[in-house]
């Protein structure tokens, strides 16, 4: 794999011997119990969710949960280690997206409402997903408009919802509704369990993407959906979007880790790839543009690696400012995409054929300056903390 290639990184604290040794087990059992099967998730649509109980007993599903819950007892950086091993192996995130719920709910659960969600998350009895996203409200969530009416002991929800990932696989949502007036201040989540059972829950398409395959991403109804009103996370409604708001420098490292994983297997591929491929009489790899690209490919690798390393750091000390968390995922997943887009034009034709990992890459790729907040919106979040 590509760290071999690249120049070694400084060792920061959070990267223990324990940590490596964690890091050689993920990698194990995805080589062995889940890149085999990738290639039929990817036609099927999505990860079934049995695959991720076995994962679980590993310990590797919600590693940074406390042994309490069943959890591994690890940190935030066991998670991310554990995404960084799937990006390497081109396997989705929809993990992430089941760890970040899984931290709503214990950060702000009732003690109830945690002994009941939390050691099935854990488990992967539940497999979670978020739904934030509404057809006519992305980046501009605060202006959403599913609405939860509170009647008697529950909320009756109505509304729509866009790109969810896990709809489909999963079966415990969060959903983000208006249980108040307008803006932010009126919204809430709450969190609809065995989402399939349920009448007045409908997953309507599962949307077809340009990359990511093997991940669900589905179009999400709610028609009169009656939930307990013990479900609205919390004690208190229009905490929606301050809970959402909360976790955003982890989330933001959910995705700038991977883009570092996506860069080095790209960069691994490539050298891989022009060492061997006949030109002129020579190989790809003996031509100046060839190694100048790849020297410019490794750079930002290195790059790249170096900054998520330190922000994981900056992480687990409580040092790590939203705003860095928003550098590193806007520019991590920009440099993803240069770096992927020139390591394919290396490979001529052949880099635009879905059989070749990295056409792959370049698809998958395209999706990590959208999705988690958009590159506009990160810069715009910087942008306002240097003219505050
Ligand atoms: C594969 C996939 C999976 C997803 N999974 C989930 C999920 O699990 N749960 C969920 O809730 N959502 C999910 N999403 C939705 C994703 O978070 C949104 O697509 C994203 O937040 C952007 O919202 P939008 O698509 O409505 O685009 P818009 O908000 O309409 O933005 C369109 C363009 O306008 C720009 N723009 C918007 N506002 C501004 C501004 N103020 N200044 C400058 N430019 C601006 C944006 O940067 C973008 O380039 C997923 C999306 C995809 C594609």
């Amino acid at each position: 794999m590509t760290h071999e290639l690249l120049p070694q990184q400084h060792r920061h604290a959070w990267m223990t011997q324990e940590m490596d040794d964690f890091r050689a087990q993920v990698r194990r059992y995805i080589t062995r119990e889940m890149s085999p099967h990738l290639d039929t998730w990817r036609r099927q649509g999505f990860i079934p969710r049995e695959v991720w109980k076995p994962f679980a007993q590993m310990g590797f599903l919600l590693p940074e949960f406390g042994e309490e819950w069943g959890g591994g007892g690890g940190t935030l950086a066991h998670q991310l280690v554990v995404q960084d091993e799937m990006a390497l192996q081109e396997l989705p995130e929809n993990i992430g997206v089941h760890s970040i719920v899984s931290h709503y709910i214990l950060d702000y659960g009732t003690p109830e409402q945690k002994a009941r969600w939390v050691p099935g998350l854990v488990s992967g009895d539940f497999f979670a997903s978020i739904a934030l996203t509404e057809p006519g409200c992305g980046s501009d969530l605060k202006s959403l408009r599913t609405r939860a009416q509170r009647e008697g002991d529950e909320y009756v929800i109505n509304g729509a919802k866009m790109f969810i990932t896990n709809a489909f696989s999963g079966n415990f949502m969060v959903v983000a509704a208006r249980t108040g007036e307008a803006g932010s201040g009126g919204v809430s989540l709450l969190v609809v369990e065995n989402t399939h059972d349920q009448p007045g829950f409908r997953i309507g398409r599962r949307l077809e993407k340009l990359g990511q395959h093997a991940s669900d991403t589905c179009e999400v109804f709610f028609d009169n959906l009656r939930v307990p009103a013990h479900n609205l996370l919390g004690t208190v409604e229009g905490q929606g979007f301050r809970q959402v708001m909360s976790q955003l420098a982890y989330e933001r490292l959910l995705l700038a880790v991977p883009a570092a994983a996506a860069i080095e297997l790209a960069v691994s591929l490539t050298v891989d790839y022009t060492r061997q491929r006949p030109a002129f009489g020579q190989h790809l790899s003996d031509f100046q543009n060839t190694r100048f690209k790849l020297a410019e490919c490794a750079t930002i690798a290195h790059v790249v690696r170096g900054f998520v390393n330190d922000c994981i750091q900056r992480l687990l000390d409580g040092t790590l400012d939203d705003e860095a968390a928003y550098m590193a995922k806007w520019w991590c997943t920009e440099q993803q995409c240069k770096v992927v887009d020139d390591c394919l034009q290396l490979f001529g034709g052949y880099g635009y054929m879905s059989e070749y990992p990295i056409a792959r890459l370049y698809a998958d790729a395209r999706v990590q300056r959208i999705y988690g907040g958009t590159t506009e919106i990160m810069k715009d979040l910087i942008a306002r903390r240097l003219f505050a």
